[in-house]
């Protein structure tokens, strides 16, 4: 049996858009069939049915009222899925047979444009990758919501293009449909994004402007595959897209994928949230645009000394005058979303709320301008100066626009009287048969003498006289024509009111079409100011994100730092700008951090827990923050300006990444090693605990050694073999320092202040202690200590400081658990029994 013409369009249709959920419109719904329901009904929990469609067995269906598709959609979108809209493209009552039906759009995670499936202050990118026979990987993206396109060549190697993505707010990956399926693989499962397939790179004439600024050949191919999907999927005007910019690695510090996430600069490692991370520190922004903004410029952390200097200067102009920088951050916090609010005029989607909130904006310009001009510091005068406020614009929205809009475009209700002759004549005429009407109820009363009798409107029939059972007896013979029956009334209509009525109606119905015209008509025109606000919003994110410099400095107490060209750190009271925000109890004991530029490595000492990488990531950050322009949490910083930051940092979800801990430590460090200049930063945590004490040991050292001899890359270093510390005499640019613990009647406490200098005790026992392990056990492991150090002190051979039975590491680093056993089972079997005995449950961590 053959199925019904409906159910053949739908898998014609269906045919060309597999990869994507066909939400194929009927009448008021989106329905789905076949796969797609059984899919859609399981993904979104909606109830799956099925129909009839002329095949042998009923078709599973469900299906969703168009009105709220847009939540469904956003769901499925979200999930990682695309959206194929189907509507009906002819009027069902004209249609011959089957309704004609076309997909107008495909919304898919990379090409979201509704405002209610957007993160406000993060931007939704597609992406699109090419590679080239010289190895080559040319990345473009583009927020399709703001029109703005990036494009970027990276030429050493797949790891990376994968550490440029990395962390960025991408959704989706536009490739050829021959790449390599192995990258294609690794692009899902490190990036979780969707992948996308488009193979024509070829630009159209009419959309050349847009790659007026690309010069290489690959970067032309790149952004042509991009703009060709972004075509196919919105088969709409796009002329918000803003023409392509090349983003050159080399004017920025580079972060590694593995920095990007220990270091935690967007979002947190373990619940993967923007809470706890530095943005979630710095970002004082009141505005969307300018959130958006922070977190672009955090990810891009500047080389050019120049230009990082312009906005210290900036910040030390906010910084200088509270109630000025308060009003203005007033005034910012009135200013819509101008960037996407273009993006939406372009792409034909605004209603009249929008114009409204674009002219409420841009109201507020004259007066940020005036204000940024009152600074004293002349380069935010000079901000100021550079704002348009595009007064012509706010003239016609101001002009042409009711105060508080409908949401529908279609309705009426847009425009102010007075902006339109012919709207204010049509607009009289129903007002005026609307007074007629009014003075007619005032003379039938009159004139019948019933008090209650009035006029009414409905739908169905129009203007009525309505009069009540009991007075229907007033009423003359012959004027009057009955028109409905009610229980206790009887409405009638005479031919004067029906020629009033129809005025009326013409009236209206004309005015509603003129305004719908005339709001298109509007929209056109702010159309042609896309470039301009454009560049107003770019210029409010900057003053945003530079306002906000200043108040978090005010805030947290940050200073300006100064840079050097000598490789020289030298900061004095340094903090970790989230830790000492999460303290609670607390407070946050500041420490310097001195490197000379002869000092290349400090290999830092001290007890677990005592502040070794809370240390260390704060010069990371310290450095980061600098380069961005923000101040930094320090009395005084004079720094390097650091080509690239490089760490190995235990991370607590190491296991879930499929390799061994060790083997992603190993990668780590051969990255940094193998592409650190002498210009970079490296932090290495621990390297070597994640295999036994030999060969950790030996690697620590020898990695110490390489990076002293070949690299030159100030290196933060820490470690828990105390035996490395004797290296400052063979190695002339390493320099010990230590964190300072301190016994108190007899237990330990953390200062976590650094001092000069190697730790000289090991306080593994007294941690041992601080958590409550049991008297005995922690006498009998004193014993074994002070034995361990006598066959120390006795054993002559110094190059081999431990023997195999030697080792310290169970009440050193708590961390080793893996060497535990080993070394308990040639130690002491007694010792074993006792921890197998402890009453886990009743011990605190
Ligand atoms: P380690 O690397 O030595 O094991 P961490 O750097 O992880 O130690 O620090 C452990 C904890 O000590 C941190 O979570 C923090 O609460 C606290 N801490 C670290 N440095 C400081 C400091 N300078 N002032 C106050 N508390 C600190």
């Amino acid at each position: 049996m053959a199925y019904t013409p409906m159910i053949q369009q739908y898998l014609k249709i269906k045919a060309d858009y597999k990869d994507c959920f066909l939400f194929f419109r009927l009448g008021d719904f989106y329905e789905m069939f076949f796969d797609d329901a059984m899919a859609a009904s399981r993904e979104l929990e909606i109830t799956l049915t099925s129909r009839d469609g002329g095949g042998e067995e009923r078709i599973p269906m469900c299906g969703i009222p168009y009105h709220s598709a847009e939540g469904y959609i956003k769901n499925l979108v979200e999930k990682g899925y695309k959206v194929a809209i189907c509507e009906q493209v002819e009027d069902p009552k004209a249609a011959k047979g089957v309704v004609k039906r076309e997909v107008v759009q495909l919304i898919t995670p990379g090409t979201v444009m509704e405002g209610g499936m957007l993160e406000e202050t993060e931007n939704n990118y597609l992406a699109s990758i090419s590679l080239f026979p010289d190895n080559s990987f040319v990345v473009a993206y583009n927020d399709l919501s703001t029109g703005e396109t990036n494009v970027t060549i990276i030429d050493s190697g797949w790891q990376a293009l994968l550490s440029e993505l990395y962390n960025r707010p991408i959704k989706e990956v536009v490739v050829s449909t021959d790449m390599d399926h192995a990258l294609q693989s690794d692009l899902k499962e490190r990036l979780q994004v969707t992948i996308s397939y488009q193979d024509s790179t070829a630009i159209p004439d009419s959309l050349n402007y847009l790659m007026a600024n690309l010069t290489d050949e690959r970067l032309i191919e790149s952004f042509g595959r991009m703009l060709n999907y972004i075509q196919s999927t919105q088969k709409r005007s796009l002329d918000h897209l803003k023409p392509a910019k090349e983003i050159e690695l080399k004017q920025f510090m580079s972060l590694d994928m593995f920095s990007k996430r220990n270091l935690e600069l967007t979002e947190t490692i373990l619940r993967k949230g923007k809470q706890g991370s530095l943005l979630w520190v710095i970002d004082q922004t009141v505005t969307a645009m300018g959130a958006r903004m922070l977190k672009k410029w955090l990810e891009r952390p500047m080389l050019n000394r120049a230009r990082i200097e312009e906005r210290f200067n900036l910040v030390d102009g906010f910084l200088e005058q509270y109630f000025e920088r308060e009003s203005t951050r007033d005034i910012l916090k009135s200013i819509y979303d101008l960037e996407r609010l273009s993006g939406r005029v372009a792409y034909g989607n605004v209603n009249a709320r929008d114009l409204n909130q674009l002219k409420i904006s841009l109201q507020k310009i004259p007066e940020l301008k005036e204000l940024l001009m009152k600074f004293q510091n002349q380069r935010v005068q000079a901000l100021g100066e550079e704002i348009n406020p595009l007064d012509d614009l706010f003239e016609l929205l101001d002009n042409s626009l009711i105060e508080d809009p409908p949401i529908t475009i279609k309705e009426g209700g847009l425009i102010k009287d007075g902006f339109n002759g012919q709207l204010d004549d049509y607009r009289d005429a129903s007002r005026n048969g609307k007074k007629w009407i009014a003075e007619l109820e005032q003379k039938e009363k009159q004139e019948t003498n019933i008090k209650s009798l009035k006029i009414g409107y409905n739908r169905v029939f129009g203007y009525y006289i309505e009069v009540t059972r009991a007075n229907l007896h007033l009423l003359p013979e012959g004027k009057y024509e009955r028109k409905q029956t009610l229980t206790n009334a009887e409405r009638f209509i005479t031919p004067e009111l029906k020629e009033k009525e129809s005025l009326i109606l013409e009236a209206e119905e004309k005015s509603v079409d003129l305004e719908y015209q005339l709001f298109i008509k509007i929209r056109d025109q702010v159309k042609e100011y896309i470039p301009q606000l454009q560049d107003l919003a770019d210029k409010i994110s900057r003053i945003d994100v530079l306002q906000g410099f200043a108040t978090i400095s005010e805030l947290n107490d940050y200073h300006r730092p100064s840079f050097n060209d000598h490789r020289e750190v030298n900061i004095q009271e340094g903090r970790h700008p989230v830790v000492e925000k999460v303290m609670k109890n607390e407070a946050f004991v500041p420490n310097d951090v001195s490197m000379d530029k002869d000092t290349n490595i400090l290999l830092i000492t001290g007890p677990n827990m005592s502040g070794k990488s809370t240390y260390m990531r704060q010069l990371a950050l310290t450095s980061i923050m600098a380069q961005i322009g923000c101040f930094v949490p320090c009395s005084t910083a004079n720094l390097p300006i650091f080509d690239q930051i490089f760490t190995r940092i235990g991370a607590a979800d190491d296991l879930v990444s499929g390799q061994s801990t060790f083997m992603v430590e190993m990668l780590e460090a051969n990255h940094a090693i193998t592409n650190a200049s002498e210009n970079s930063l490296i932090l290495f945590d621990e390297i070597g605990r994640g295999t036994s004490t030999y060969d950790g040991m030996a690697l620590a050292q020898a990695i110490i050694e390489y990076l002293h001899d070949h690299v030159h890359a100030k290196t933060l270093f820490s470690t828990h073999y105390h035996e490395l510390t004797t290296l400052d005499q063979s190695l002339k640019q390493l320099k010990n320092i230590h964190v300072r613990a301190e016994e108190y009647q007899g237990k330990v406490v953390f200062l976590h202040q650094i001092q000069d200098g190697a730790a000289d005790e090991s306080y593994g026992i007294h941690v041992a202690k601080l958590a409550e392990l049991p008297d005995s056990l922690i006498n009998r492991a004193n014993v074994i200590l002070n034995q361990l150090e006598s066959k120390q002190t006795d054993s002559a051979d110094k190059s081999n400081p431990l023997d195999d039975d030697q080792q310290l590491s169970f009440f050193i680093n708590e961390k080793k658990s893996n060497q535990t056993e080993k070394s308990f089972k040639k130690n002491d079997n007694n010792l074993i029994q006792n921890i197998k005995s402890l009453n886990l449950m009743e011990m605190t961590p």
